[in-house]
């Protein structure tokens, strides 16, 4: 059996990375979602075992000890973890694996594969984030100060990317991955988004300028 990608989806909060994930799963049945375990509470509209597996911090501890996690981190007051099995009971079918996991976690999975696929999802300007991350309406004003003020840490992890994407419109960027994921899957590398060419754009946002 062809094996599958690892594709590695990060970017600040409320960049749009679910929303992209999503729609590309709904166009390609062969990419599926590693749902992580957090201990966050859910939003709204997150269904467990369906946006995330939520447990609380005893789980997740004893999930430490069983060696269950590929990679965890501690954001948000929240944990956050890839589970092995996950990986392994998507890996196991032949299909390609998308990881929506921060920076740290990111280069700890890079760590283990070191084939995944590094995709840096990345807004137009700081400004157009905070708006869409306001507008999301999860974020209490705190945890909208956290989120936002851990934008310059992500984006200085830029360099440890493959390729970036912007989202300033949706469908473009979900046009974007599906690109890169296909050049990913015939062995040749997308020139357009390759983010070696591109790091000017990071220094851009860095002084709250936008790229588009
Ligand atoms: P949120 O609370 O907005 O769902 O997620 C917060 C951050 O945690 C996002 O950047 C998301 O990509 C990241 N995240 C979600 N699951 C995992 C995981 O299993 N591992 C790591 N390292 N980060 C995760």
């Amino acid at each position: 059996m062809k094996k599958g990608l690892i594709l590695v989806l990060s970017g600040p909060s409320g960049v749009g990375k679910g929303t992209i994930s999503a729609r590309i799963r709904s166009h390609n049945s062969n990419i599926e979602l590693s749902i992580s375990a957090t201990t966050r509470s859910p939003r709204k509209d997150e269904v467990d075992g369906v946006h995330y597996y939520f447990i609380d911090q005893n789980r997740f501890d004893e999930l430490i000890s069983e060696n269950a996690f590929a990679e965890y981190v501690r954001k948000y007051n929240s944990s956050y973890g890839t589970l092995k099995a996950e990986l392994e009971r998507i890996m196991n079918k032949g299909h390609d694996v998308l990881l929506d996991i921060e920076p740290i976690g990111a280069m700890n999975i890079k760590r283990i594969y070191p084939e995944a696929v590094m995709i840096f999802v990345i807004p137009k300007s700081f400004e157009a984030l905070k708006i869409r991350l306001w507008n999301r309406g999860s974020e209490t004003a705190e945890s909208f100060d956290r989120r936002n003020a851990d934008f310059i840490k992500e984006l200085n992890t830029a360099n440890n990317y493959d390729y970036f994407v912007v989202n300033d419109n949706l469908s473009d960027a979900v046009n974007a991955v599906e690109r890169i994921v296909k050049a990913e899957r015939e062995g040749v590398k997308c020139n357009d988004f390759l983010a070696s060419d591109q790091l000017d754009k990071i220094e851009k946002l860095k002084k709250g300028e936008s790229i588009c």
